[in-house]
C-alpha cells in the first residue's frame, strides 16, 4: 500500500513470531541504529529477531551496545514471518546476498525516511520529514507503547545524531530535540555516548584527510567543491569503508560552496558519488536521479561506471547545470 499507519505496521509486529530486520549495503549509523533499535524492542516483545547486513558490522559502530548482534546473510534460507527493510531508498540497496536469503519471505515492511524511497514493501512508512529513520523508529516505539530498552535508547539517538550532523542539518525538527531530550530522561549517557560516536577515529582516517585534501579542486566560481579516493591510496593507508564516513562535512563547509561531493573508487571498478547541497535551489537527490542514485534533497549519493575520471566530470556538468543564475 502506498502509506501504512504505526498501528497497521504495530498489528504486523504483535502477530508476527519471527523477523529479520535489513538495511543498506555499506551501513551508517542510522541503517545499524534503526536495525539495533527496533530489534531490541522486538525482543522485549518476546519475538525472535534476527539483523541482517550485506556488508556486515563497520568497525566504527562497533561501540554500540547490542552492535554485536549484526550478522552477515547466511548462505542458507532465513525463514521469518516478516522482513523489515530500514533506512534503505531502494530493494537493490540490501544487497544481493542479502535479498537471496530472505527471498523465501513474503511479508515486506519498508520503513525509511528517502523521499525516493519507492515504496516496495507491503507495508510502507516513508517519512521524508524525519532526519533520520531512528527518529521515525523513536515516534512508532512510543506512539504504540512498545518497549524501549537501553540498546534501543541509545541506537535511536546515535541514529539520529549521525544522520542530523550532530543535530546540525537543516532537517532536525523541533521532535528531534524533543526526542533527545526524552532519551536523556530515560537514562542515556549523553557525554559517553557522544564520545564514542565522535572523538574515537583510527589515525589511518587523519591520514586518508591528508590525502584526499590533495585532490581537493574547486570550481563554478568557488561554489563547487570536490575530491576523490583512488584505489592506491585505500590500498596504502589500508582503509576501510566506513573511515570517509562523514569527512565530506569538512569541504561541504567552505565558505561559498553550495554542492560538495566526493568520489570514490570501488574495488569492483564502480564509482561512489556522495553529493551534498547547501541550498535548496540545488536537489542533490535529482541530480544523483540522472545516474541512478538517490538519497535526499541536501544529501544524496551514487555508485556509477568508471574510470573515475568520466564519473566525476559528467557528474559535475549535471551539478553545474543546476547550479542556480549569479
Ligand atoms: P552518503 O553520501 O552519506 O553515502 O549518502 C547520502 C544519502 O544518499 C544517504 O541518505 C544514502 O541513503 C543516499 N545514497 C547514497 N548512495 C546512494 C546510492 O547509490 N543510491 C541511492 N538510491 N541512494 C544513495
Ligand atoms: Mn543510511
Ligand atoms: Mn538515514
Amino acid at each position: 500500500s502506498e502509506h501504512s499507519t504505526f498501528e497497521e505496521i504495530g498489528q504486523w509486529l504483535e502477530e508476527a513470531e519471527s523477523f529479520a530486520l535489513l538495511s543498506h549495503v555499506r551501513p551508517d549509523g542510522d541503517a545499524i541504529g534503526s536495525q539495533i533499535a527496533l530489534g531490541f524492542a522486538l525482543e522485549a516483545m518476546g519475538k525472535k529477531v534476527r539483523l541482517i547486513n550485506e556488508d556486515g558490522l563497520p568497525d566504527n559502530l562497533a561501540f554500540m551496545a547490542g552492535s554485536d548482534r549484526i550478522e552477515t546473510p547466511p548462505d542458507t534460507p532465513v525463514a521469518v514471518d516478516v522482513v523489515i527493510a530500514l533506512d534503505t531508498a531502494t530493494k537493490p540497496r540490501l544487497g544481493d546476498r542479502t535479498l537471496a536469503c530472505v527471498g523465501g519471505c513474503k511479508r515486506w515492511i519498508n520503513i525509511d525516511h528517502h523521499k525516493s524511497n519507492p515504496s516496495y514493501g507491503d507495508l510502507n512508512h516513508i517519512d521524508d520529514s524525519s532526519p533520520a529513520t531512528g527518529q521515525i523508529l523513536y515516534n512508532l516505539i512510543t506512539e504504540l507503547g512498545l518497549p524501549l530498552p537501553a540498546e534501543s535508547r541509545d541506537a535511536i539517538y546515535v541514529a539520529v545524531s549521525t544522520d542530523t550532523g550532530s543535530f546540525q542539518y537543516s532537517g532536525t525538527t523541533a521532535d528531534t530535540y524533543e526526542m533527545a531530550a526524552d532519551l536523556t530522561r530515560r537514562g542515556l549517557d549523553v557525554g559517553g555516548i557522544n564520545a564514542l560516536t565522535y572523538d574515537n577515529h583510527p589515525m589511518r582516517r587523519v591520514e586518508l584527510m591528508r590525502s584526499l585534501l590533495n585532490t581537493l579542486e574547486v570550481e563554478g566560481d568557488g561554489r563547487i567543491a570536490h575530491w576523490e579516493l583512488t584505489r592506491d591510496t585505500v590500498e596504502r593507508l589500508q582503509l576501510k569503508p566506513e573511515d570517509s564516513e562523514g569527512l565530506i562535512d569538512i569541504i561541504r563547509a567552505i565558505q561559498g560552496v553550495i554542492v560538495a561531493l566526493f568520489f570514490e573508487e570501488l574495488p569492483d571498478g564502480k564509482i561512489r558519488v556522495s553529493m551534498r547541497s547547501k541550498d535548496r535551489r540545488v536537489d542533490a537527490c535529482k541530480v544523483c536521479m540522472q545516474f541512478g542514485g538517490g538519497g535526499h534533497a541536501l544529501a544524496a549519493g551514487i555508485r556509477m561506471a568508471g574510470p573515475i575520471g568520466d564519473a566525476r566530470r559528467k557528474v559535475l556538468d549535471a551539478v553545474i547545470a543546476e547550479l542556480p543564475d549569479s
